[in-house]
């Protein structure tokens, strides 16, 4: 489960997708949100957009892994396609909040590893903002606000990558992704592949 998290306008989203678009072995979690839909984005794309009651009713039946409010709206991550797609032996990249990283931490320790975007100064990040011309001044405005509530929370996190440029970001997460698979423990055939090397060896050697 790798979790990528920042303030709004850091870059996560650019950076997540161009993972996405070269890593064929890892699905995006599609959360569910209360918020309206910005008008570049697409319904199951981006979100599944749902009422608040809709909201209600899946977070009381269980159905979601981590919820959170962030900006006013509710978030929250359908469980269900989670686990369907770590039971199929791929990976899962969330674009949630530190909210829901600390839920999930709760959850898998050990299978999560999480990464903290920041921007690479405040006026980039403001800039973003504005520039994504989506969204009113008024919550740009809050957005980033909220930045200084949310970036703080970069303690808690395994990785923290400075966005000074989209390509140099996106290698140094795909550098995060492959170490983290090479750990031992994440190795899944590695132990009968041994077994099969130390019987060769067994056979050939004097
Ligand atoms: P936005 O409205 O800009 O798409 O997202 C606002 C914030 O909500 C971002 O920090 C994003 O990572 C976070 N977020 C999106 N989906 C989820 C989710 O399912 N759970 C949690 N906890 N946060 C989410």
């Amino acid at each position: 489960m790798l979790v990528v998290s920042s303030p709004s306008g850091a870059g996560k989203t650019t950076l997540t997708r161009a993972l996405l678009g070269e890593e064929k072995k890892v699905n995006l979690s599609i959360s569910v949100t209360t918020r309206p839909r910005r008008p570049s984005e697409i319904e199951n794309v981006h979100y599944r957009f749902i009422s608040k009651r809709d909201f209600e009713i899946l977070r009381d039946a269980g159905e979601l892994l981590e919820w959170a409010e962030v900006h006013g709206n509710f978030y929250g991550t359908p469980r269900e396609p989670v686990e369907r797609a770590l039971n199929e032996g791929r990976d899962v990249l969330f674009d949630i909040d530190w909210q829901g990283t600390l839920q999930l931490y709760d959850k898998v320790r050990s299978d999560v590893v999480s990464v903290f975007v920041l921007p690479p100064t405040a006026e980039e990040l403001k800039g973003r903002l504005v520039r994504r011309a989506e969204d009113t001044p008024e919550t740009v405005n809050r957005r980033l606000r909220n930045a200084l509530e949310e970036i703080p929370h970069w303690m808690e996190y395994d990785y923290v990558l400075v966005n000074h440029d989209l390509g140099e970001s996106l290698t140094r997460l795909r550098a995060v992704l492959t170490a983290e698979r090479l750990k031992r423990v994440r190795q899944q055939d590695i132990e009968k592949f041994i077994e099969g090397l130390l019987a060769d060896l067994r056979r050939i050697a004097p």
